[in-house]
């Protein structure tokens, strides 16, 4: 997958961020449940030194909640770190964002001025939907296309919180390759970028293996393919896509399956666990190639 991420832009957000970030009480971090680890901003661990960092795990009312709570647990074994669930339906968790910011700098006697908080996600994690909840009114977005520049944004919130929302593509993490694939599989990525049809056979396989009761729920297959291509070819026959000679519309099959499984019509489902990734870390620290 060779992804050219615009190095200029990814220079001038990491001056920028690296600017600001030292002048903040606490950084939030909004990620895709589903995702935690591929949605993740490569520039957060590297950057942010001892500030203290809330996790947002968002869009949760799409990701497997076992997973989930996999997830926040792992997650908070980083010092500073405290993870929480998130969707865009419940307003009061939102809000109750800003008290655990207040209490996890408490010690450093802050309540009477303001809390600057840096709130940082990659594209599609639902930043922007977060900053309006918390802020109470549309606040128009910053530049997240690698071609807009707009100044940071500081916005106003409840309890003295002054949120600053940095602009500048927020890149995020492609390698190891699995973790491009699983962006796209949420839409972070867009399809212009990989592959449609390869984006739609990896959420197959993986659905495959890790799902497999959904796959056949939601399709009718049983017994279940062996493997990705004849689960894209089964859905085919069950919704009857074909094509000209009556070949599988596998283009068709990839569009339909992809965004009913971004629509959560397949249920909840996570597209990584923590172990996963350990797992894949591993593998690439050893060399070997990728399953
Ligand atoms: P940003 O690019 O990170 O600023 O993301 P947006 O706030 O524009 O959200 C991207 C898409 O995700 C929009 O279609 C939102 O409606 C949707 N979205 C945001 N939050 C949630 C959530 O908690 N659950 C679900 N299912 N969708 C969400």
């Amino acid at each position: 997958m060779a992804i050219n991420w615009f190095p200029g832009h990814m220079h001038k957000a990491r001056k920028e961020i690296k600017k600001v970030m030292p002048q903040m009480d606490l950084i939030i971090e909004v990620l895709d449940a589903r995702i935690p680890f591929s949605s993740e901003n490569p520039l957060v661990p590297a950057l942010r030194q001892n500030t203290p960092v809330i996790k947002v795990l968002n869009k949760r009312d799409l990701a497997d909640p076992a997973v989930t709570a996999q997830w926040q647990a792992s997650l908070e074994r980083d010092k500073g770190v405290r993870a929480i669930t998130l969707d865009h339906q419940h307003r009061d968790e939102a809000m109750a964002i800003l008290k655990l910011a207040r209490e996890m700098t408490a010690h450093r006697n802050l309540e009477r001025s303001a809390l600057r908080v840096m709130i940082l996600g990659i594209p599609n994690v639902g930043k922007s939907t977060l900053i309006n909840t918390l802020a109470g009114r549309t606040i128009a977005k910053t530049g997240n296309e690698p071609a807009v520049t707009r100044a940071q944004q500081i916005i106003k919130l409840p309890d003295n919180v002054l949120l600053y929302d940095t602009p500048g593509f927020l890149w995020p993490k492609l390698s190891p390759e699995a973790c491009g694939y699983r962006l796209a599989v949420t839409g972070a990525i867009r399809a212009a970028v990989i592959e449609f049809d390869d984006v739609a056979l990896f959420a197959a396989e993986y659905l495959l293996q890790a799902y497999p009761e959904a796959l056949r729920d939601r399709y009718d297959l049983d017994p279940l393919p062996a493997d990705g291509l004849g689960v894209m070819d089964a859905i085919a026959a069950r919704r009857n896509f074909y094509g000209r000679g009556g070949v599988p519309d596998l283009h068709k099959v990839a569009e339909v399956l992809l965004n009913e499984l971004r629509a959560g019509k397949l249920g909840r489902i996570s597209l990584e666990t923590p172990a996963m990734v350990a797992r894949e870390a591993q593998q690439a620290l050893a060399g070997s190639p990728q399953a």
